[in-house]
């Protein structure tokens, strides 16, 4: 159905709900309440927005069951995961509840003479979040948080198959005492949303989600001289180098690589070995893999979901075959599991080479790339042989190495001994073609302000 959103659980392929678009005389409401509702919010004390904050957070975890379950059965990630998500968002918002404001407060300038002069961080006005699916609160909490913080409105353009997770979104905040219409959802076509961005209401926008989608709606953004924040996922390096602890690398590669099945944008997907440990490494992440529980995402003993919609798992599935047939070896699964579900197998490749898909593309779900490296510097050549920028990983023995290293990575971030995760206090997002702009920590909140200088004689 084009006229409607519509939720499938991704284990069953049975119908959760559909949600007919709005009309267009439904999106006017939604802009026009949003309108009102900034004007409103912009010139409510932070105390009382902070307080808002606190309420959601508590909000949230009060409903952690709920939210954790329809989370699993809209776009398939194991529960556990599901209850991290809501955690996480409450444990972000009370941090950028605790912090934002001193952020956020106005910052006084030294300049020669008795001038009094200082920067305020206003607001702009209602931004509109385009968000994906791989994680239905948590992305849409990362971007709104920061931004509705600072005093702007936030309409969520949230992926069609999770819409009942942006109405229990929705609805949270409502509950939490934020102005009606503040943070609203608006359910369209693509085209409508082009028409929203260049709404008068609508002062900029911030996208998650792929390099398509990005390209489409900051070209609709430029055209009408509006900011945008583009994150737009990776394919984030694993670099192991020979000095490394295996045991833990290949841990942490395992997790960095199928967590969320794989759908994330900062998961490792392309593990760089150096060549002494090539061998001893491969091994053990295969064995590791092939360990990995598929299967039912509401039995907390499972660790690998079904992928969130069947074309997502097609589109996967000929990646690994195009992979194959350009010279790489298959070690482990590259099918995908029989019966009801999108479930595939997870799966390792090795002997890829760039200008193979794997390793050129995004791998959007359970697949690893395995690239063997002659040396640090081949790694380094390697990791940046990517349009992408997103996150990195790298595993050495010597940490002050890592650092030197760290500076050639052409990306948005570096994880050394460790692997790619958001956390509020640090920013996230990309170069190259992973988008611009920054969400989270100081950077995040003030993405979406007017840095309003104030110079007084
Ligand atoms: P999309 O990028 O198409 O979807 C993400 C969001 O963008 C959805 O809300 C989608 O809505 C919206 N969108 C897409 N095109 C437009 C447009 N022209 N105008 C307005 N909104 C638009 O991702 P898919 O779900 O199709 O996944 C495809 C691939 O994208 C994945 O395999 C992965 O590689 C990448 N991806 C990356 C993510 C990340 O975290 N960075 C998250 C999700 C996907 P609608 O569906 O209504 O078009």
């Amino acid at each position: 159905d084009t006229a409607a959103a519509v939720s499938r659980n991704p284990a069953t392929g049975a119908l959760i709900a559909t949600y007919p678009f709005q009309t267009p005389e439904e999106v006017e409401q939604v802009l026009s309440a949003s309108e009102g509702a900034y004007r409103l919010w912009r010139d409510t004390p932070m105390t009382e927005r902070v307080a808002a904050y606190r309420k959601l957070a508590a909000i949230l975890r009060e409903r952690i069951d709920r939210l954790a379950t329809l989370i699993t059965d809209e776009m398939g990630k194991p529960i556990a995961a599901a209850r991290a998500e809501v955690e996480k968002c409450a444990a972000t918002i009370e941090w950028l509840a605790d912090h934002g404001p001193a952020i956020l407060a106005d910052e006084p300038v030294a300049v020669e003479g008795d001038d009094r002069v200082y920067v305020s961080y206003l607001p702009i006005g209602t931004i509109l979040g385009v968000m994906p699916w791989n994680f239905p609160l948590w992305q849409a909490i990362r971007a709104s948080a920061p931004i509705m913080l600072s005093g702007n409105g936030f309409v969520l353009k949230h992926a069609p198959n999770v819409m009942g997770a942006a109405y229990a979104l929705q609805a949270a905040h409502e509950d939490a005492g934020f102005p009606a219409g503040l943070f609203a959802n608006l359910n369209a076509d693509n085209d409508a949303v082009a028409h929203v961005i260049e709404d008068r209401r609508i002062s900029a926008v911030t996208l998650t989600g792929s390099m398509r989608a990005g390209a489409a709606v900051a070209a609709t953004a430029a055209g009408a001289l509006k900011k945008s924040l583009l994150e737009l996922g990776g394919s984030d390096p694993f670099i192991v180098l020979a000095d490394a602890d295996l045991d833990r690398a290949v841990a942490a590669g395992i997790e960095a690589r199928f967590q969320n099945t794989g759908q994330v944008c900062l998961a490792a997907k392309r593990f760089i070995l150096e060549a002494p440990i090539a061998g001893a490494f491969t091994r053990r992440f295969v064995e590791a893999a092939r360990a990995l529980t598929v299967g039912d995402p509401s039995d907390a003993t499972n660790r690998i979901g079904p992928m969130a919609r069947a074309d997502l798992r097609d589109q996967l599935h000929d990646q690994v075959l195009r992979t194959i047939d350009q010279g790489a070896t298959l070690l482990l699964g590259g099918h995908k599991v029989p019966g009801d579900g999108n479930y595939y197998q997870p799966t390792v490749l090795a002997n890829v080479r760039p200008g193979m898909a794997a390793f050129d593309e995004e791998t959007f779900g359970p697949v690893a790339a395995i690239t063997v490296a002659d040396d640090a510097e081949h790694a380094i050549t390697l990791a940046n042989s990517s349009e992408y920028g997103l996150g990195g990983n790298l595993w050495t023995g010597d940490v002050a190495k890592g650092q030197r290293i760290a500076r050639r990575i052409e990306t948005g971030g570096v994880f050394i001994n460790g692997f790619s995760a958001t956390n509020a206090r640090i920013p996230v997002g990309g170069v190259k073609k992973s988008g611009y702009g920054r969400e989270l920590s100081h950077f995040g909140l003030r993405e979406f302000t007017n840095a309003q200088t104030v110079w007084a004689k």
